[in-house]
């Protein structure tokens, strides 16, 4: 039925970079093999997905998004990949992202941009919006992003649907294509909080293949979105997440949440997290800078395009055209400044000082979670925008993720769900909800109390 549902519409969303018809179908008849053989069944046997165009999959492509490495096909699965396998859950396809996940809306993609399913001309988010608008449209029931500054929760917000950035170390990064590796977390997307419980628990756990990820028992998600509440709870609003550039329709509905939350028991309490202002600045110095070392194996050597190589060239030249052909305009302005941040003599004045803004940004939540449980905010200042908005002017693409970026440089956990429509467009709202490292199930308990 998805992959039926996938035929019928996936030309006007392109949510999927690839359908794996065969294997999906495969896969299927497998579960249903074992199911009548009598062998215990995984947790999500037969359960569809969509997973984002980041994870290894040895049997499908693996583009990230990129030119650089069309028709690449990994020779490994990642962890989450594995996970998923072992899980029985059938992988429909790849979906499509901004290019190497660095956007948010998906028109980075060097494959051509996702359409909203709520309005088509709108954006789905990004990095990870084909994954978004796969359940949106109902082409999958569950799918996988990956949330650097606010790829899972962005694109969950503006396509209403749920995304969870689990604790940073949560979910292993093995065979994830590396953006910024001190900031990259997987994590679960679906239409409703408990789904993604189910598949949080199937994708996260220690894995010994990533060496940050946390050795612990992965946080009781499922057990909380099944006993939603938040009767007691300290519920923190912090005043940095409010003023200019939020829409007047996303601020009613998160002041609509609020009241909810109180009504449900809940006591709100007002933060003042004032770094909170230098995360986006921060965050564009630190993402850019370990983008421009994890990228510089696009070597044409070693995977994917190689252009220019005709004998005559030495590996430098083909090296340059390589890049210059296979990377998009944004991937190569992160890999300029990056590399810009991180030479001798701007080190110090630019990551040295985007670092200690970052353990700034720490101390404010550590403070912050000394008060409350949980803090709640919009997840992005706006509804969707329209598609072409933004695509020529990055500072505005940037302030997206206004609301997102702190979790990630802090690495704790968060989610976003839906909260409404806006009521001058009609566009979905996403509530934010940010609990401690290791917390996650606070986000399931507090998102199935106000689902
Ligand atoms: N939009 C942010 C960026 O472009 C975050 C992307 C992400 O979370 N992968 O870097």
């Amino acid at each position: 039925a998805h992959l039926a549902r996938i035929d019928a519409i996936d030309e006007k969303v392109h949510a999927f970079l690839h359908v794996d018809r065969e294997g999906a179908l495969a896969q299927a008849r497998a579960v249903d093999a074992k199911k009548a053989a009598g062998e215990k069944l995984g947790p999500l046997a037969g359960v569809p997905l969509a997973l984002k165009d980041i994870f290894t999959t040895k049997d499908m492509p693996t583009t990230v998004g990129s030119k650089i490495l069309e028709g690449w096909i990994p020779p490994y699965d990642a962890t989450l990949t594995q996970k998923l396998r072992a899980a029985d859950v059938v992988i429909l396809g790849k979906t499509n992202m901004d290019e190497f996940a660095m956007g948010s809306s998906t028109e980075n993609s060097a494959y051509g941009p996702t359409g909203n399913p709520w309005d088509l001309t709108r954006i789905p988010g990004g990095s990870g919006g084909g994954s978004s608008a796969a359940l949106a449209s109902y082409e999958a029931p569950l799918a996988i992003g990956t949330d650097t500054g606010g790829s899972i929760r962005q694109p969950a917000s503006v396509t209403g649907t749920v995304g969870v950035k689990p604790t940073y170390g949560g979910v292993s990064r093995y065979g994830m294509v590396a953006f910024s590796s001190s900031l990259d977390q997987g994590g679960p997307c679906a239409r409703t909080v408990l789904d993604a419980a189910l598949l949080h628990e199937v994708i996260a756990g220690h894995d010994p293949m990533d060496s940050t990820s946390i050795d612990a028992p992965v946080p009781p998600v499922v057990e909380a979105a099944r006993n939603g509440s938040v009767e007691g709870m300290r519920v923190g609003v912090v005043k940095q997440f409010a003023g200019e550039g939020y829409q007047a329709g996303v601020v009613q509905r998160f002041n609509e949440s609020v009241e909810l939350l109180k009504s449900l028991g809940a006591t709100i309490v007002e933060l003042d997290c004032p770094s909170f202002d230098l995360a986006l600045s921060a965050y564009y110095l630190i993402a850019p800078s370990e983008c421009s070392s994890n990228l510089a194996r696009f070597d044409a050597m070693r995977y994917g395009l190689r252009v220019g190589d005709d004998g005559t060239k030495s590996a430098e030249e083909v090296t340059a055209l390589t890049r210059e052909a296979g990377f998009g305009d944004e991937v190569k302005r992160r890999i300029i400044l990056g590399t810009y941040a991180l030479s001798s003599g701007y080190y110090d004045a630019y990551y040295g000082s985007a670092q200690k803004v970052r353990t700034l940004i720490t101390q404010d939540f550590a403070k912050a979670f000394e008060q409350v449980d949980v803090i709640v905010s919009p997840t992005t200042p706006t509804t969707a925008f329209p598609i072409g908005e933004r695509a020529d002017d990055p500072m505005a693409m940037y302030l997206a993720d206004l609301c997102t970026i702190p979790t990630n440089l802090a690495g704790n956990s968060a989610m976003s769900l839906p909260c409404g429509l806006a009521p001058e467009d009609g566009l979905p709202v996403g509530l934010q909800i940010i609990a401690p490292a290791m917390k996650d199930d606070r986000l399931y308990k507090v998102g199935a109390a106000v689902e």
